[in-house]
């Protein structure tokens, strides 16, 4: 499949020819809820070099002269068929761009019926605001984007890594709600809690739904998302290098248990988590 320059699904982008970008996605077929590897090489180094993906741009991580990785993906809610992943900069002075052309594909989830008593489900104004007011906070900390810092491998977030819920279609007391787009991980109050990857604390606080919550950004528009904590160990703006522990699993918050909801964004959305874990390391 050619689009401009040549796609190479799956494989490692090509030595591009001089002054061209060369651009190679790690699938060219992803369903909704996956992570894609973007691969950019170059004659050269690139400046600014960004890669475009559902209208906007997050910049790209050198690793190794002339080579660059994004990582992109496919929002759980995003609608299937073709779309387009760009990669744009500067070489020698001249903007050059190259694309790959995808097919979004569908994905079943599941249908989670949930029955609960109303003062989980419905609430005053005054509580309707705080909510409203804490998601407003949390997009505005996601809108930041900041250098890329991840790298594959990422870490599971716990020891016992079991995931469930991704993606479920939740139906509360006969309303259908929103998607549930991270993974709820069942283990007993006081377990560990590690940073998937290098990062930065973007929030460390208490939140109506979420309890004790944590977000780390890991740059270039990746974060993970860490609820209904025991406690937390971090703090905003630090530094929380692969594998260290920001607190404990609890059910603070809107929770009916113990259990750590979990969940990653990246460019292009809210993914699997799962499946990031399953992308190689390098
Ligand atoms: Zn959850």
């Amino acid at each position: 499949m050619c689009f401009g320059l040549c796609m190479i699904a799956g494989a490692p982008a090509l030595a591009a020819p001089d002054g061209t970008l060369s651009i190679a996605v790690s699938t060219g077929t992803p369903a909704l809820g996956d992570p894609v590897v973007v691969e950019v090489t170059a004659s050269g180094a690139v400046d600014n070099l960004v890669v475009r993906w559902k209208g906007a741009a997050w910049p790209m991580r050198e690793t190794a002269p002339g080579r660059y990785e994004g990582l992109i993906g496919v929002d759980i809610e995003e609608s299937v068929g073709p779309a387009v992943v760009g990669a744009e900069g500067f070489l020698d002075g001249a903007r050059v761009r190259a694309e790959a052309k995808v097919t979004i594909s569908p994905r079943k989830f599941p249908v989670q019926e949930l029955t609960l008593p109303k003062g989980m489900t419905e609430f005053d104004d005054a509580t309707l605001g705080r909510i409203r007011a804490e998601a407003a906070e949390l997009s505005r900390r996601f809108s930041r984007v900041t250098p890329p810092r991840w790298r594959t491998p990422f870490l599971p977030p716990v020891e016992e890594y079991r995931p469930a819920n991704f993606g479920a279609r939740r139906v509360i007391n006969g309303d259908p709600r929103m998607p549930h787009s991270a993974v709820d991980i069942h283990l007993p109050e006081g377990t560990p809690v590690r940073a998937i990857a290098d990062g930065r604390v973007a929030f460390a606080g208490e939140q109506f739904f979420g309890g004790r919550s944590v977000v780390i950004d890991h740059g270039g528009g990746v974060f993970s998302v860490y609820y209904h904590l025991r406690e937390f160990s971090v703090t905003e703006g630090q530094e929380t290098p692969r594998g260290d522990r920001i607190g404990s699993v609890g059910a603070t918050g809107r929770a009916t248990g113990s259990h750590l909801h979990f969940g990653v964004r990246v460019p292009g959305g809210r993914v699997d988590p799962t499946r990031l874990f399953a992308l190689p390391g390098r």
